[in-house]
């Protein structure tokens, strides 16, 4: 592991008493589809993560369908339904905003906040089903959506919305009922849970349809053998996602330093999306006019791990859709990393992060003077 990991949107380090917790779990074959006593505790032991991951962002009376990844659970609530059109936020994670072409693209403003007259503009155009798709937290900035306003609005034009809590899932609370969405898409490995399993929550009433078919295990809803020691961590990371989301909260301060701390040595830094709500543990920031396949270069080789964005658009050169979505210039998206934090994190390497920081920043061309 990096000396210093500053990379947790990406996916963070599992949980030492979840790790242990699975370790143990792994002693025995479990398939919750067989019907002997080892089929049994499988499927006991999802049922329980089952009612604990609804539990955790009330939503108790919903259906919740464990899927392999957040992608795959995002796709399942774009794909599983027929005949609708999808609008989608234009900072959506690529496993929204690939998933159907002809999607209209909602805008955002500088800050990365949805364009609410927009949405209703282009919902008011459309007469049949509708599918509003916008993100709980964006990946990069870490700005958060207001979904409940989203959803009112989708609401009165008669759509149905679904909301990618990927990273906001065990960082902030999020209340389904409060938020009024018809879907939510969660997932464990941004916050301390396992890989290997995502989760799309959505009311009853949503006429979904499997996108994977087969055996029809998860509900008819998605089929294949599930990762039970998975979906086990996910339900103990949901038992004591109070704790973590706390954890976070400090972890605000600690990212509200770094940012400061930065920004004295580089006054000329932009920090995206800081005068609205964020994420407690992300900051996307620029060096001016230094290449961030310079800054992750040069801080890679300090084994210091940061990244450029998104983890699937890393090591491309593609600018990010999300910073010019927001209207940044292309030469200062080109100069934007995002550093994310998590609990395990300290000042010290905050300090050791800013003290590289400097140092790259001063010797530059352009500000060497
Ligand atoms: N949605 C958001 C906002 C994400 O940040 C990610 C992953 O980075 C995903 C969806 C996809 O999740 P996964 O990588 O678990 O498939």
């Amino acid at each position: 592991m990096a000396k210093i990991y500053f990379d947790n949107n990406a996916t963070c380090l599992l949980d030492a008493n979840i790790k242990q917790q699975m370790f143990a779990l792994m002693d025995e074959p479990l398939n919750a589809s067989s019907t002997h006593k080892n089929g049994r505790k499988a499927r006991l032991i999802k049922e329980a993560a089952r009612a604990k991951i609804l539990a955790s962002v009330n939503a108790k009376n919903c259906n919740l369908v464990f899927t392999a990844t957040g992608t795959e659970a995002n796709n399942l609530a774009l794909n599983g339904l027929t005949d609708y059109q999808v609008f989608a936020g234009a900072t959506e994670h690529p496993s929204v905003l690939k998933v159907w072409e002809d999607a209209k693209i909602i805008n955002v403003d500088s800050n990365g906040l949805l364009n609410l007259e927009h949405l209703k503009e282009l919902l008011q155009q459309h007469k049949g089903n509708c599918l509003v798709s916008v993100m709980y937290a964006n990946n990069e900035t870490g700005v958060i959506q207001n979904i409940k306003q989203v959803a009112d609005i989708a609401h009165e034009y008669g759509a149905i919305v679904h909301s990618d809590a990927v990273q906001a899932y065990g960082k902030i609370a999020i209340d389904f009922a409060a938020l009024g969405v018809d879907m939510l898409t969660v997932s464990a490995h941004k916050s301390g849970g396992p890989q290997g399993v995502g989760a799309l929550i959505h009311k009853k009433s949503v006429p979904l349809k499997a996108i994977i078919r087969g055996g029809g295990q998860e509900l008819n809803l998605r089929s294949g053998t599930e990762n039970i020691v998975s979906i086990f961590g996910f339900g103990l990371l949901a038992e004591y996602l109070d704790k973590k989301i706390d954890a976070f909260r400090e972890v605000a301060k600690l990212r509200d330093y770094l940012e400061q701390e930065i920004l004295k040595v580089s006054r000329d830094s932009v920090v995206f999306g800081s005068n609205v709500q964020r994420l407690p543990n992300t900051t996307y920031v620029t060096m001016k006019d230094v290449s961030r396949e310079a800054i992750l270069m040069n801080f890679d080789l300090l084994d210091i791990a940061i990244s450029a964005g998104s983890a699937c658009s890393s090591g491309t050169t593609k600018l990010s859709h999300v910073l010019i979505a927001m209207g940044a210039a292309n030469n200062v998206a080109e100069s934007a990393v995002r550093i994310s934090l998590a609990p395990g994190n300290s000042y010290d390497e905050a300090d050791q992060f800013v003290k590289e920081w400097r140092s790259m920043y001063l010797r530059t061309s352009n500000k060497a003077a």
